[in-house]
């Protein structure tokens, strides 16, 4: 098992409420980092927040959601004043749809408001938690951002427009983000997960789970914590790389 070391770090992970959130945040948290715990949910944040905390590890928690910038502005700022310092930002925070009629869906059956509502957390999100963050990292000439993307950004998927638009958005959005801010030390990469056995993936018939195990080289699907093992490398101060994504699939896209 590799170790990393993010001893006084300043960690803040959206979507830790849950999946690869949650296990990242464990992950930060055992490798001796202070973690922020970022979540639309008061209910799921607690519950990490107690995992942690039994492991005698610090954690924090603030409710947010992160499609609303007045709410990712007073966490940062928040943050900022308690800890004076954010080394890195972990874009994770997601959903599949807003609601669960609207998951794979054709294309024309989607309306307006699901697709806004997708790209308002998947893409609006990252973006407005990097606003945030970028201007305590550019004082300290350090930071590193991970964001949180997809395979499908890649591949597209049967259903699912808004998803893989947003996702796509997000490799974009790492890309510009890595050109704007290299020069002042901040790296800023992304990695675009497979099929991950999370939360998001419950409901799934497992036969059509067991149609894309079949394809996977690796014949597994992934776990939160084979995830959260590339973010916290994608945080380490040292990386001499930027603006890249890293696929997390078990080799079933290569390109
Ligand atoms: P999950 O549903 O288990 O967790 C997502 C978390 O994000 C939840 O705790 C949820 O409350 C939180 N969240 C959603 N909207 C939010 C908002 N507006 N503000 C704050 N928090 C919000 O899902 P997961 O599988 O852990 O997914 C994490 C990330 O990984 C997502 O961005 C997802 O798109 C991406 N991803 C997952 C898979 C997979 O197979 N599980 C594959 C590719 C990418």
């Amino acid at each position: 098992m590799v170790s990393f070391n993010f001893k006084d770090k300043v960690v803040i992970i959206t979507g830790a409420g849950s999946g690869i959130g949650r296990a990242t945040a464990i992950e930060f948290a055992k490798s001796g980092a202070f973690v922020y715990l970022i979540d639309k949910s008061e209910k799921t944040l607690i519950e990490t927040a107690h995992k942690i905390k039994d492991m005698g590890k610090n954690a924090a928690y603030v409710k947010v959601d992160v499609s609303i910038w007045e709410e990712v502005e007073k966490m940062a700022n928040l943050i900022k004043k308690e800890q004076g310092r954010i080394d890195v930002l972990v874009n994770n925070a997601g959903i599949a749809s807003t609601n669960k009629a609207s998951w794979v869906m054709p294309t024309l059956e989607i309306d307006i408001k699901e697709w806004k509502g997708v790209l308002a957390t998947n893409l609006n999100g990252q973006f407005f938690c990097a606003k945030a963050v970028i201007p305590i990292m550019m004082k300290q000439r350090s930071g590193n951002i991970v964001n949180v993307s997809s395979s499908v950004a890649f591949t597209g998927a049967v259903g699912s427009v808004a998803y893989c638009a947003s996702k796509a958005g997000v490799i974009g959005l790492t890309r510009h983000l890595a050109r704007e801010l290299g020069p002042y030390n901040i790296k800023v990469n992304c990695i675009a997960p497979g099929l991950i056995l999370t939360p998001m993936q419950e409901g799934i018939p497992e036969e059509a789970i067991n149609e894309i195990v079949r394809r996977i080289p690796l014949r597994r699907a992934g776990t939160a914590e084979d995830v959260a093992r590339i973010i916290l490398f994608l945080s380490c101060e040292e990386l001499y790389m930027t603006g890249q994504t890293i696929i997390i699939d078990g080799g079933n896209f290569m390109h």
